[in-house]
This record gives structure tokens, sequence and C-alpha cells, in this order.
């Protein structure tokens, strides 16, 4: 079993120990960073744990807080180890001068790399070994996300040699330290919180137990994730979670930063990547990535979602279309306004979201129209669409029966923004709001207050990332709970 470990940083023993003590159960081991602390009581810390801890003295030079002799660094780790610490982190290059542990500590000799991952893994394992080292930690820069791969592949193949802790750090390591379990490392660290992270990409300790099921991740436990640039904040690995564990099963989805698709696939797809969720800026580059792409995905020319299947195949599809139109559907069903293929559609705005919601009503509404603040930017959407243009500024004398905002306003935070005057909305009348941070967004508001039916961008969101659960598995995804996690985040954090 993979350890789940937090790095604490808290000024003094008192703090420390009233951390170590507060830490949720399924963290099994705290690290305790002396060098960070302003004063310790190394007895106190020793015998007021209430887990095994690792003692870890880092010196300035290796990106530490000590800045102390370095015999002195070291006589403390001794200290600690004669203390009854459980383990003791030594850096590679002070190994051999730390000298033999007394009093039953393990030793972890740790590799650092702070500019880049090293190509010769295998050899520095090989030289944590020969320092002594119990557990070999080798903890490096991932400059982009296909350098984390190559860490899994060391762990896979480290055989008998000794137990092994091998991150890598930055936000492209993300990845390393949520499926440590998965390649059996030894530990992964965790942050305390939000904001308390001693090395950067520390997931806190809370998310990795509630939201990625850290203690459940094992070999067989398959990966999704979300591919974007940037991710860090993507609501979709709450939301699959979430999903993945009302289901039961053994999955879990993460946030890859990736800026190139095709090496990510190739550099992942080995360790059991089998779904993906794709979003900006790497739809339309998805699709030339694909085995096999359904019509709706060929049609718009951009793949929203990957499936991979045990032999490898690559099948793309976009649940952003239908996602879309249903939400649009459920509302016209609330309202007067008829049957869609008589209706006019009024879309404002003429971006990714625009394009995906002409395109699913191109074939099913009367008429489309379209206004843009850019102009020009309107016009080659309504040509390829058959749609026809208005000036922003003069959509006011419409009426449309079904009316979208497609463009970014009244977006969190400018909430108070709207993209069209509040006197053209009316009953009868259709308004979705491709908006959903806010929830309610000032112009739905408005159009529920002059009694027109209303969908939301939330429902769009969870109507395809229902779609997305669906392709993956083939089971019935449980909305209602994914649809929580998502109203609890928009609530939260809008
Ligand atoms: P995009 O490609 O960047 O397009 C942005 C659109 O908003 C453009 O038409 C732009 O006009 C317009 N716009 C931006 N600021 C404006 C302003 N101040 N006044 C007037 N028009 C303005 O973005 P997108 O991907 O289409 O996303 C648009 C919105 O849809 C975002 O809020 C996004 O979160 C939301 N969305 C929601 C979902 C969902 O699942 N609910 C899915 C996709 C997108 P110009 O052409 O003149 O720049």
């Amino acid at each position: 079993m993979t350890h789940l470990c937090v790095s604490l940083t808290e000024p003094d023993t008192d703090a420390l120990l009233s951390a170590i003590r507060s830490l949720p159960p399924e963290v099994d081991m705290a690290e305790v960073r002396l060098d960070r602390m302003q004063s310790f009581d190394l007895e106190r810390i020793c015998a007021g744990r209430d887990r095994p801890i690792i003692v870890t003295n880092r010196p300035v030079k290796q990106r530490g807080g000590w800045q102390g002799a370095e015999s002195e660094r070291l006589a403390t780790l001794r200290r600690a180890a004669e203390l009854g610490a459980d383990y003791v982190d030594v850096e590679l290059e002070a190994a051999g001068e730390l000298g033999p542990l007394s009093g039953g500590a393990a030793r972890i000799v740790s590799y650092h790399n702070f500019q880049r991952m090293p190509r010769e893994l295998d050899a520095v394992l090989t030289r944590l070994q020969r320092a002594g080292a119990d557990v070999a930690k080798i903890a490096a820069r991932a400059e982009d996300i296909c350098d984390v791969a190559p860490l899994f592949g060391l762990l896979q193949r480290r055989g008998e040699r000794v137990p092994l802790i091998a991150l890598a750090m930055g936000e492209a390591g993300v990845a390393s330290r949520i499926l440590a379990g998965k390649f059996g490392a030894f530990l992964t660290f965790a942050s305390r919180a939000e904001g308390a992270e001693s090395a950067p990409g520390q997931v806190p300790a809370e998310e990795m137990v509630e939201m990625y099921r850290f203690p459940r991740i094992n070999p067989r436990t398959e990966v999704y994730g979300v591919v974007a640039d940037p991710v860090a904040h993507s609501m979709s690995p709450a939301i699959h979670n979430a999903a993945f564990a009302e289901a039961g099963l053994d999955a879990v989805y993460l946030p890859f930063k990736v800026s190139e698709p095709g090496p990510f696939l190739d550099a992942f797809q080995p360790h059991d990547l089998r779904g993906l969720s794709v979003t900006i800026p790497h739809k339309e580059t998805m699709v030339g990535l694909m085995d096999e792409v359904d019509e709706q995905a060929a049609g718009i020319g951009a793949v929203n979602t990957v499936r991979i299947d045990q032999d490898g195949r690559r099948y793309g599809c976009n649940t952003d279309v239908a996602a879309a139109v249903a939400a649009i559907r459920a509302a016209v069903r609330r309202s007067e306004v008829g049957p869609m293929d008589e209706c006019e559609v009024l879309i404002v705005g003429a971006g990714g979201a625009a394009r995906a919601i002409a395109y699913g009503l191109a074939s099913r509404a009367g008429r489309l129209v379209i206004a843009n603040r850019t102009r020009e930017r309107a016009e080659r959407l309504a040509k390829e669409f058959g749609a026809q243009v208005r000036e922003l500024d003069a959509i006011a004398s419409l009426n449309p029966d079904i009316l979208v905002n497609a463009t970014s306003v009244g977006m969190w935070p400018n909430v108070d923004d709207t993209p069209v005057p509040a006197e053209m909305l009316g009953a009868g009348m259709v308004v979705f709001d491709a908006v959903y941070n806010p929830i309610r967004t000032r112009l739905l508001r408005e159009a529920e207050e002059a009694g027109a039916a209303t969908a939301s961008g939330m429902e769009w969101f969870v109507n395809q990332a229902v779609a997305q659960f669906e392709f993956w598995t083939d089971r019935e995804a449980p909305r209602p709970a994914m649809e929580r996690v998502v109203r609890a985040r928009l609530e939260e954090g809008g």
C-alpha cells in the first residue's frame, strides 16, 4: 500500500503536533520539515506524534530553509533517529557524511532536480541504493506532462529494488502524485491545505482523500482526465470523480495540463489511460489523433471526448453539441414557443460555444440569426450554417423565440453584466445562457422575471459530462450526484 504523507511546515512544536493530530485518518504519515520551523523540540515531536514521521532538514542549496552549519544539520537528523523518528530524509550528496543511524530509523535518501527530469532515472536509483537508502526518493521538476510517464516506468520495473518515492514537481507533475498508488510508490506527499505546500504541485490532503479517493487507487485503477491548458480551475475532476465514486468504479480522473496532445497520448496510453475530456485549446487537434471519430465530431471538426479501448484504439466524439441542444429542448418543452423547427433562434456570440450551438440548431431550428461584437466572426459563422447576421447593437428590435447567450458576458466576476437589454425579454420566449458561473446569471434572472422559460449553462455542462461518462463506461451516469457536485462548486466559488 502506498502511504499518504502530509508534509508539514508549521512554525513551532505546538503548532506542528496539533497539525499532525488533526490530519485525517487516511493520512498515515507526516513529514516534519525542521528547516521550515522557527523553533523545534525534537524530543517533544518524537514523543508526541500520533503516527509515523519522516524528519527532514533541507539546506538552502536544496531549496530548503536550513541556514545553519552542515554539521549541525546532520547532527539534528542523527538526534531525530535516536529519539525514535521513524524515517530520516537525507539528500544523496550528504548521505555518506550522515553515517549510520541509531534508534531504528529508516533512511530515505533523496535526489532532487529542480531544473528537469533526468534521462537516466535507473542510474539515479542505483546511486541512491548505493548510498544506503532504505527508501529511495526521486523528485524532479516536470516541465511538461510527458516528463511524468518515465517515473511510472521506473516504479513499475524497479522489481526487488528498494521501496521508491518517485515524484514530478510542478503543475505538470500532479499526475505523479495522484497516481503514486497505481504504480506502487512507497508514498506520495500531500499538503495540509491549499497554500501550505512544501513543494510545488502538492495536492491538499483532503482533496487527495475526498476527491481522488487516493487510498483506493491500486494497480488496476483506470485513468481518466481532462486535457486542457490551463487546467487548474477545471470543474471536471470534481464532477467525474464523484460520478466514479457513486457508480463504485475503480477509476480516477485527473487534471492534465497538456501542451501537445499527441505525445501526451503516446506517453500515458500504456498506463491504463481509458478516457479524456478535451477542452481549450486541443479539441481540433484531437480529431487527427483518433482512430475513429463519430459523425458529429467529424462534422464540427472538434473532439471533446476520447475513449481508449483495451486494444489501444482511440475513439473521439463530441458531447457538447447534443448536450446544448438537449438543454434548449428541455426549456422549449417547458415553454409555449411551439415546435423547434418553427422557431427563430438568435445566437449572441460567435466563438467556440456559439459554433457548437449553431451546429446543433442549424438543422433543427426554423431560422438562425447571429449577432456578435466582432461582426466578421458572426459573418463567418453565419456563412457556415446558413444563418443571418445582425448588428449587436440592433438586436433589441428583434423578437426571437429562442435567445442564446454564447458570449462570456455575465460570467463571474462580471456578474452584473448582461448581453441583451431586459426589454427584449418576454413571456413565451426561451432564453439559454451558455455561461455557467454563476448558475443564475443576470440574463437568466431577468428572463425569468419577464416570464420566459430558461436553460442554464450548468445544464449544458452537466449534460455533456453525463454523456462523457456514458461514452466511457457504457452505463447510466449518476446524474444527481454529478449535478450536486457542480452546484456545490459553483455556489461556493462564485
Ligand atoms: P470564445 O470562443 O472566446 O468566444 C467568446 C465570445 O464572447 C465571442 O463571441 C466574443 O466576441 C464574446 N465576447 C466576449 N466578451 C464580450 C463583451 N464584453 N461584449 C460582447 N461580446 C463579448 O469563448 P467560448 O468558448 O465560445 O465561451 C463563451 C461562453 O460560453 C463562456 O462563458 C464559456 O464559459 C461558456 N461555455 C459554457 C459551456 C457549458 O458547458 N455551459 C461550454 C462552452 C462554453 P468577439 O468575437 O467580439 O471577441
